[in-house]
């Protein structure tokens, strides 16, 4: 029997002599800590229960425990500081940061309420009112609660990260959440897959059928409809039998209709015959409140002084102001500690309008030295030990990637090797970075190191 065996054991005859009250009193977070033949190490978590146990329950412990173990002749109770619980929450690491990060533009698929498209992490109360949304927000609440009567359609335009599917989604939730009616949320590149694979099946006239039955019609990034002819076509067709009944139409695009190419003219006049409205960029204030707001929704801790480092720096794109906050959160909680504006500074040096640091093959190469724990010459020797071939692949990968050299002038610099050696580390490391997580965090971490140094 394990220790752990034993003292379950022993911990349930225990149970059954006293009432189930005394017993948690007593027994909680006690545990065998050694055996040695005699003797029997208990320990308690204060002294309180070390003198009850002693004085009150060690005669019964020990002839249960000696039912198990006869060797047994004395127990010693010991006052020591229980295990903590595992853990189930593992140290975030790098690896959920990435994840997060590659999700963010494309969380399409994730949370999603398959028969809207709608994902319910889009809402009014997470998204923050400022001068630059302040319209389209206004439009996009007026119509959720009046569907196909005010703005019929609602066209929203601006850049990328500027909140535009955020909005666009808060409406459909909302508007599914007070009333009874039937939404779909779809991005215009799925449409246009959905158009183009119905043409190839001849059923055009399910695929028109099903929108027909819909109240609020949301397509997001509708510029990709963009020189489809046959997709305008049967999307036109779509558009004026909701107009027709009254159904709400939302959608957006990266530009003003007027700037969308090879758009269809009565497209174009459709789209602009409801509501036309922008998102713009968002000031300094606005860019701060966001970050609040995401670090109550994410409930982490972020120094004012490093919130507004973030938002004095980065202006242009809240997905990526999102995407500093994040990354400074999981550094947070990988150091465990709060950081200060420098090492701020430093981690997002990458993220920010700083002039691009031109790394060199010198620099990449003791990096990844230091970060194995191995000398440079080993990269560059001719060793085949395994310790060295590794570091060595990530080394001709990171030189490929980072300084754009050629695989024969990699091959070149790292001890003379040919290039078809390269090319083999180079996809071979590549493949690992997409597949396996501890290369991936590896491979963000040396970057770092080779950017921050
Ligand atoms: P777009 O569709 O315009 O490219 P998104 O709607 O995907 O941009 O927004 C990018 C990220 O920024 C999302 O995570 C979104 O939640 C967030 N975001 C954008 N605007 C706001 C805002 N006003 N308040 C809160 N979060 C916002
Ligand atoms: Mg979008």
């Amino acid at each position: 029997m394990t220790n752990e065996e034993i003292w379950k054991t022993v911990l349930g005859e225990m149970e059954l002599m006293t009432s189930r009250a005394n017993f948690i009193t007593w027994f909680k977070n006690t545990q065998i800590v050694d055996k040695n033949n005699a003797t029997l190490i208990i320990s308690v978590p204060n002294i309180f229960v070390k003198e009850w146990l002693e004085n009150k329950f060690n005669k019964n412990i020990l002839q249960s425990v000696r039912n198990h173990c006869p060797e047994v002749k004395q127990i010693n109770y010991v006052i020591g500081i229980p295990l903590p619980p595992p853990s189930k929450k593992p140290t975030p690491s790098y690896e959920v940061f990435l994840e997060h990060q590659t999700r963010e533009g494309n969380d399409f698929f994730i949370d999603v309420d398959k028969d809207t498209n709608l994902n319910k992490r889009y809402t009014f109360e997470s998204f923050v009112v400022g001068p630059n949304n302040e319209l389209a927000h206004a439009a996009s609440l007026a119509i959720s609660k009046n569907l196909g009567k005010i703005y019929n359609p609602l066209f929203i335009y601006g850049g990328v990260g500027l909140g535009k599917t955020h909005l666009l989604q808060a409406t459909g939730n909302q508007v599914i959440k007070n009333q009874k009616v039937k939404a779909l949320y779809i991005p215009s590149e799925r449409l246009v897959a959905d158009i183009v694979s119905t043409i190839q099946n001849r059923t055009i006239e399910d695929l028109k059928y099903k929108y027909s039955q819909i109240d609020i019609l949301i397509v997001d990034d509708i510029q990709f409809i963009a020189g489809k002819t046959a997709t305008q076509d049967i999307f036109f067709s779509i558009f004026n039998t909701l107009y027709n009944k009254s159904k709400q139409i939302v959608l957006s695009s990266d530009r003003s209709p007027k700037s969308i190419p090879a758009l269809e003219e009565r497209l174009r006049s459709r789209f602009e015959g409801g509501m036309l409205t922008d998102i713009g960029i968002p000031d300094l204030e606005t860019r701060l409140a966001i970050l609040k707001s995401k670090c109550k929704e994410k409930k982490a801790q972020v120094s004012e002084k490093v919130l507004n480092y973030i938002a004095a720096n980065i202006q242009k794109n809240i997905r990526e102001l999102e995407g500093a906050l994040n990354k400074i959160i999981a550094m947070q909680q990988i150091s465990n500690m709060e950081l200060g504006i420098g090492e701020s500074e430093k981690l997002l040096n990458s993220y920010l309008n700083a002039p691009y640091k031109r790394v060199n093959s010198q620099d990449i190469m003791k990096v990844v030295a230091d970060f194995y724990g191995l000398p440079v010459q080993d990269i560059i020797k001719r060793s085949r030990k395994k310790e060295v071939v590794r570091p060595r692949q990530i080394v001709m990968f990171l030189l490929r990637e980072e300084t754009k050299a050629s695989f024969p002038e990699i091959g070149s610099k790292i001890g003379g090797r040919d290039h078809s050696t390269v090319m083999h580390a180079y996809e071979k490391i590549k493949k690992e970075e997409q597949e396996n997580e501890i290369t991936k965090q590896e491979l963000v971490l040396i970057k770092e190191r080779v950017y921050n140094q």
